[in-house]
């Protein structure tokens, strides 16, 4: 394997052996309902750390509601999960968990009345009780890592939208997670900046980070995936290698899916 840039503070690279050791992400028969609407139904899934997992599948078959109950946006209704050994089970853990893990949403929100390095520091300052000098240096560190350190005074709105969502992964590293979760990153880009947003996050999984990424950007799927998950209706019905993914789906849903959009 090539040697990616150094690791972000506070973040390791996964050794060889950690894809044997316990899994950071574990989901065991993770049910949803929506009133009477069965959203998720029975989701398995262990990821280890380290791994970039990709998740498409068809509008409405539940991946968003699945990666929103990882960090606890959506409660679950049935099964486990468990995020780097806590559980989350409602007790007072959300705090914790969501120290673990960073999210990233196809709508950027960030605080449009604060500038794009008040946006980074504010988690840091509030909760994690770093002092101004040492949140600013961090966060203008990392703004220099999604290259837009010389906006860091600018507010959201003068910004693009490729470096409004640079900005928006610059804020959820600041806090330090294990897992960074993407719910189509991409989709409200003009197709000019989807580049360098994936860019960015192909240097992210290069240093180790493990990573959750719905998306349809089927280019990322193949470069960067360890795996690609297919949802539909509610529930995981393909786990497999990219290659396996796009020379052989097994399931008919998938076959469709894949038809459409390559
Ligand atoms: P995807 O991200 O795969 O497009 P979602 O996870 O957003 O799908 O949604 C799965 C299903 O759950 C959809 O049918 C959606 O309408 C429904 N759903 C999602 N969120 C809510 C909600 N807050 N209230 C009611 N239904 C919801
Ligand atoms: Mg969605």
């Amino acid at each position: 394997e090539a040697a990616g840039p150094a690791p972000l503070p506070g973040q390791t690279r996964a050794p060889a052996g950690q894809k044997d050791g316990p899994p950071i992400i574990d989901a065991q028969n993770v049910q949803k309902h929506f009133g009477t609407f069965h959203a998720l139904r029975g989701v398995n899934l262990t990821v280890q750390p380290g791994e970039v997992v990709v998740i498409i599948g068809p509008s409405g078959s539940g991946k968003s509601t699945f990666i929103r109950t990882i960090n606890a946006l959506d409660a679950h209704d049935g099964g486990t999960i468990t995020v780097d050994g806590i559980p989350l089970n409602g007790k007072g853990n959300l705090d914790a968990i969501r120290r673990e893990v960073g999210m990233v949403f196809q709508s950027f929100n960030l605080f449009p009345h604060l500038t794009v390095l008040e946006n980074i520091t504010l988690a840091p300052t509030r909760v994690r009780k770093a002092t101004r000098a040492d949140a600013d240096k961090r966060g203008l560190d990392l703004l220099r890592r999604v290259g837009i350190e010389e906006q860091a005074h600018k507010y959201p709105a003068q910004l693009s939208g490729g470096q409004q969502q640079r900005v928006a992964i610059a804020r959820a590293l600041a806090m330090d997670p294990k897992v960074m979760l993407f719910d189509e990153p991409t989709s409200a880009l003009d197709p000019e900046m989807i580049k360098e947003v994936l860019d960015v996050m192909k240097e992210l999984a290069r240093t180790g980070m493990t990573m959750l990424v719905v998306t349809h950007e089927m280019g990322f799927a193949r470069e960067v995936a360890d795996r690609i998950l297919f949802f539909d209706q509610g529930n995981i019905v393909e786990d497999t290698t990219p290659e396996n993914f796009y020379q052989n789906p097994q399931h008919d849903r998938a076959k469709q899916f894949l038809s459409k959009i390559l």
